[in-house]
């Protein structure tokens, strides 16, 4: 099934959309079917789970961090993950730039910004976006590199309403682009909305249930 449902999405996927396969909850053998089909791009919203994931499996895997990031565990994947999508404060990029330094590389990452009604949603705001890429401290880290930005649409079955958001995220992501020539990615889209996203300029999608089944949180 794991197989098959990857095959129909990326079939489905225009060639500039990276599928990020969110492996989340999922164990290693499901991750297994996924790279034996091809697959390289996982995600996980969990630090410790990815470690665990990226120690035991195939070294080629790029992690990315899907979920809230702590900054208190930002050390155990400092050395391995690909790209932290999450990230939501300049405390926070400091702390990957020092755990990144110590492992002496650049850690990519993408800003998240709020765009659903739903308050518990994380993600900067435009002028909390601006003030961060604007500040000294920003522009003294070294070891990070904003690569581009992630959202997530309020979770309901009104499509208006979602490729409103999404809309807004691809406005905003063009106004950065402005100011910071390297931004290359736009992650937005789920199972359930991400066609929406990609109609409204998404480069990167994140995809879970769609892929290995429904999810089990015991
Ligand atoms: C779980 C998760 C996804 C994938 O959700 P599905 O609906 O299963 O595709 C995408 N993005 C984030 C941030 C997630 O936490």
């Amino acid at each position: 099934m794991i197989k098959e449902n990857l095959a129909n999405i990326k079939d489905a996927l225009p060639e500039y959309v990276t599928l990020v396969a969110v492996s989340k909850t999922k164990p290693e053998t499901d991750i297994m079917a996924a790279y034996e089909a091809g697959q390289r791009v996982f995600g996980e919203n969990k630090i410790q789970e990815m470690a665990q994931k990226w120690e035991k499996l195939p070294k080629d895997i790029e992690w990315h961090m899907i979920g809230h990031v702590q900054r208190n565990k930002v050390k155990y994947m400092a050395e391995f993950v690909s790209l932290v999508h999450g990230v939501d404060s300049l405390r926070l990029l400091t702390e990957i730039n020092k755990q990144a330094m110590k492992h002496n590389r650049i850690i990519p990452c993408l800003l998240q910004i709020h765009i659903a009604e739903e308050s518990t949603k994380f993600g900067l705001n435009t002028s909390e976006l601006n003030a961060l890429l604007t500040s000294n401290e920003f522009k003294a880290l070294e070891n990070v590199r904003i690569c581009g930005l992630m959202g997530m649409a309020t979770f309901t079955e009104n499509q208006t309403q979602i490729r409103k958001e999404f809309g807004n995220l691809k406005t905003i992501y063009d106004s950065v682009k402005k100011k910071i020539d390297s931004l290359s990615i736009l992650s937005m889209g789920m199972s359930g909305d991400y066609q929406v996203a990609i109609e409204e300029g998404s480069t990167m999608v994140r995809i879970g249930s769609s892929i290995f089944g429904v999810r089990n949180y015991n």
